[in-house]
């Protein structure tokens, strides 16, 4: 099955399912992230849906992906959680922080599994940085990106036609969830990821260039 040049999200999980048996699934938790669940499983998608708890997340957070594990029985949910307690090394390493309690934890499940391809969240218009995203990331894993046309209109959509709870924060401002310690509320018209590591000179966390994946 090949990947036609015009496609929905839903028809780029399908494709990908079909195409890459070991597809794996991570997620933030953010609205995109739930709206490429939902999709997934509804094109069937049964593989692990991967968390990272840092041990720095909202409770609401957790309370959240506890919730998706009731209300998707199919897929296989994985927690994955740091070997050593970094303390708050946040407030004085923020990228060792992230290093020890999200990189690596990504790192030891992705050399464990090795699957050939991921299944990711990120749309175009969620940062600058991510503007130039393509469909499919050639790689070792390459990264598959159904929703990279999708607007946060879009999403919105989405979540209020299958009924899909949104973080309880969003609504609040947080439009790109992470840790407590480093993610802020946005206001209207923002890059939502100017919410994440505020005031330390970067957006992202390192996860995406693990396991030989260039960005
Ligand atoms: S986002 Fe902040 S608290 Fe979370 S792992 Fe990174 S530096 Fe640590």
């Amino acid at each position: 099955m090949s990947l036609p040049s015009s496609t929905s999200p839903y028809q780029t999980v399908e494709w990908a399912i079909s195409t890459y048996h070991d597809l794996v699934m991570t997620t933030g938790l953010n609205l995109s992230g739930l709206v490429l669940l939902d999709i997934a499983v509804s094109a069937g998608y049964k593989g692990d849906v991967v968390f990272v708890n840092t041990s720095f997340h909202f409770p609401e957070t957790l309370e959240l992906w506890a919730n998706l594990q009731r209300k998707y029985p199919e897929p296989n949910f994985i927690t994955l959680e740091p070997e050593t307690e970094t303390g708050y090394l946040f407030e004085t390493d923020p990228v060792r922080c992230c290093q020890i309690n999200k990189v690596s934890p990504l790192d030891r499940y992705l050399a464990r599994t090795r699957p050939t391809a991921l299944l990711n969240a990120r749309t175009r218009e969620s940062s600058q940085t991510r503007s130039s995203l393509v469909l499919v990331e050639d790689g070792d894993p390459a990264r598959i990106n159904p929703l990279i046309e999708m607007t946060r209109k879009d999403l919105e959509v989405y979540s209020v036609e299958h009924s899909i709870d949104k973080h309880p924060l969003y609504e609040n401002g947080f439009l790109s969830m992470g840790c407590w310690p480093c993610t802020k509320a946005v206001r209207n018209g923002e890059d939502p990821r100017s919410g994440r590591f505020a005031g330390q000179g970067r957006t992202e966390c390192g996860m995406w260039g693990t396991i030989g994946i260039t960005r």
